[in-house]
């Protein structure tokens, strides 16, 4: 396990840290803006005051404020941890031909791919995600989304579940993804005979219910090393884990990747019912849930928590090199100091 630097944090120093994401949510709580998704019909009933912010560290503590119990469905937010799946059944090079890991600039469900190889370019979008899913060996479509699901849940430390209505509502309009996938099998970078049943598990991948609690606890889990903090089990073996945060850094936030590493820079992955889930390596997880979203599918109050957070704490990761540099302090380390 990772060192837990929040270990010596003591109870005040956490009620502090609970004070200001509680002044953050306050202050963001009137935002009014952005629209609820509607692509998918089962989502558009989400309510728009639903608004949570959780953190969690890498020793299980949980600090929330606000809605952090409401379930909504995971979406876009799955692709990292199923990519990390991939990842463990194919190995690096095994993935790497089939879905790039370069920043796409395009919308997440663009049906374009790269004209050169003709992978997607990267895990985070529609195209990309759904290569990832068909690279999860199984026996059966049964035992597929059994893994899936285990994985999620390991993440999260508690069993997850599918909502069925989700599901049936997008893989009833979900033609786009299918346009996306045929493509891919067109220009033969999906070898799968079944097209259907690969976009069945895509969709139910993405139908699955978290809380916004469950999402910082899953970022927690990346944030130490691939181990639930609370359960001990491990989610993804650690020499993945910095391969799932790179592509979180460069491309989880759709075609706003780019701004937000710039802006936020953290690893974080947004999905279109109004999750942002973020890891700070080695420390915790924090997520915020809020349903409506700004013109690229990401939360509006989720983007504007988290570029408040990252002011307020220094979380930007150039940032943090500053703050914690500890390669420099050995390059100033003369050999006479060290005596
Ligand atoms: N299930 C959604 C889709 O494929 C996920 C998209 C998202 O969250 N951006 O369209």
């Amino acid at each position: 396990m990772v060192d837990d630097p929040t270990d010596q944090i003591t109870d005040e120093l956490r009620e502090a840290l609970r004070d200001q994401l509680v002044d953050i949510h306050a202050r963001f709580a009137d935002l009014d803006e952005g629209e609820i998704a509607d692509y998918i019909p089962e989502l558009a009933g989400a309510n728009r005051e639903h608004f949570g912010i959780a953190g969690v560290g890498v020793k299980g503590k949980v600090i929330e404020v606000g809605d952090t119990d409401v379930a909504f469905t995971i979406q876009s937010i799955s692709k990292p941890f199923v990519y990390g799946l991939a990842l463990e059944d194919h190995g690096r090079d095994g993935v790497l031909a089939r879905v790039g890991v370069e920043p796409s600039g395009e919308a997440f469900n663009a049906i374009e791919l790269d004209e050169v190889s003709n992978r997607p370019y990267n895990p985070m979008i529609n195209s990309g995600a759904i290569a990832t899913t068909s690279l999860v060996k199984g026996e059966s479509q049964v035992e597929r989304l059994h893994r899936v699901i285990t994985t999620l849940s390991t993440y999260a430390g508690r069993d997850l579940q599918v909502d069925s209505a989700t599901f049936f509502s997008e893989r009833a309009t979900g033609d786009r993804n299918r346009a996306i996938a045929h493509l891919m099998r067109s220009s033969e970078m999906l070898p799968v005979a079944d097209i259907d049943e690969l976009l069945e598990l895509y969709f139910q991948q993405c139908s699955v219910l978290v809380t916004c609690r469950d999402l910082a606890m899953m970022s927690a889990t990346l944030a130490n090393g691939g181990v639930n903090p609370v359960t001990g089990e491990r989610a993804l073996a650690q020499r993945y884990v910095k391969d799932v945060l790179s592509i979180m850094l460069s491309c989880g936030m759709y075609d706003y990747s780019g701004e937000w590493a710039y802006r936020v820079g953290v690893p974080a992955k947004s999905g279109v019912s109004g999750g942002i889930t973020s890891v700070l390596p080695g420390q915790a997880g924090i997520a915020v849930f809020s349903p409506p979203l700004d013109a690229k599918g990401n939360s509006l109050r989720g983007i504007r928590v988290f570029e408040e957070l990252s002011t307020r704490f220094s979380l930007h990761f150039m940032e943090v090199l500053f703050h914690n540099n500890t390669l420099g302090h050995a390059f100033d380390r003369t050999p006479d100091a060290e005596a």
